[in-house]
């Protein structure tokens, strides 16, 4: 089986992106997997502290596993978003084929500090794994924001400190910032600098970069990433809300019903549509 850092730079190579979704229950695990193998698709699912806190590391990398014996498609788990060495680490340990070490809130000097030493231990498990960095600041968070909100300039990625970023950290890829935020922002969402995007790409050709808060963004502004190295795209909020929507049509639909799998499954099938929808559009349809 192929590993997560070839998947990836045959992304950015054939000008196509992974799509990433988070998952917290069985069921949108399950969603995503089947959505990939309708598609033929790469499986690329991840679990914010939060997530892992709830599914458990252990339990997630367990379930990853049995899903990929059963369908024999390429399935990697990452640790999204992780905030600390020693969350990155238990991740590492658990098996996670990948992890985002995310220190984009601290200065650029301890940013790379943390960033370094996650990649290092990673690289001393297993070489394998794909360590994710970030540089820039991500407004917002995974859910629908009624208010405005949008990347300011001070937030945006600089061409010049990501080349000095990956140089000192040693990271597989990275989260980069040129306009997107976390969350589906009902007031208009921002739209993508794809100039920045390609001044990026530009200064670190060779590194994949990671789109998060793909939720929301006008498809338009999608397909112009593609050619420029964005070889992985995050969705996570379009996913909650579709699934979230679709359970309480349910619940309000049989008040009777008290059997989990029944109400649940619009819900999953409603997370189903929203990924095979966003495979399209990120052009990773057929591509195994
Ligand atoms: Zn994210």
């Amino acid at each position: 089986m192929t590993n997560l850092k070839d998947s990836l730079k045959k992304a950015a190579q054939e000008d196509y992106a992974l799509g990433h979704f988070n998952f917290s229950t069985l069921g949108i695990l399950r969603a995503v997997v089947l959505a990939c193998k309708n598609l033929k698709s790469v499986v690329f699912v991840g679990t914010s502290e939060g997530e892992a806190k709830y599914v458990g590391y252990k339990q997630a990398v367990a379930l990853v596993r049995a899903f990929r014996e059963e369908t024999g498609l390429p399935i990697f788990l990452n640790a999204d978003h992780h905030k600390t060495f020693e969350t990155a680490k238990i991740a590492i340990d658990a098996g996670y084929d990948s992890v985002q070490i995310d220190e984009t809130a601290l200065s650029f000097e301890e940013n790379i500090k943390v960033s370094r030493r996650v990649a290092e231990y990673a690289k001393s498990v297993n070489h394998e794994i794909s360590v994710e960095g970030g540089l820039g600041y991500i407004r917002g968070s995974s859910e629908i924001h009624k208010e405005k909100i949008e990347a300011r300039p001070e937030d945006m990625t600089s061409p010049e400190e990501a080349k000095d970023f990956v140089a000192k950290t040693g990271v597989d890829r990275l989260a980069i910032v040129f306009g997107n935020i976390h969350g589906v922002s009902l007031a208009g969402n921002p739209r993508l600098d794809i100039e920045r995007l390609k001044q990026i790409h530009a200064a670190i050709h060779e590194i994949p970069l990671t789109l998060h808060g793909g939720s929301g963004i006008i498809d338009g502004d999608i397909k112009a990433c593609l050619p420029h190295g964005m070889s992985n795209i995050h969705v996570n909020t379009e996913i909650r809300a579709a699934y979230t929507n679709a359970l309480r049509a349910s619940l309000a639909a049989d008040q009777e019903q008290t059997t989990p799998y029944q109400y649940t499954s619009s819900a999953d099938k409603a997370a189903q549509k929203i990924v095979e929808g966003k495979l399209k559009l990120f052009g990773a349809a057929n591509i195994l």
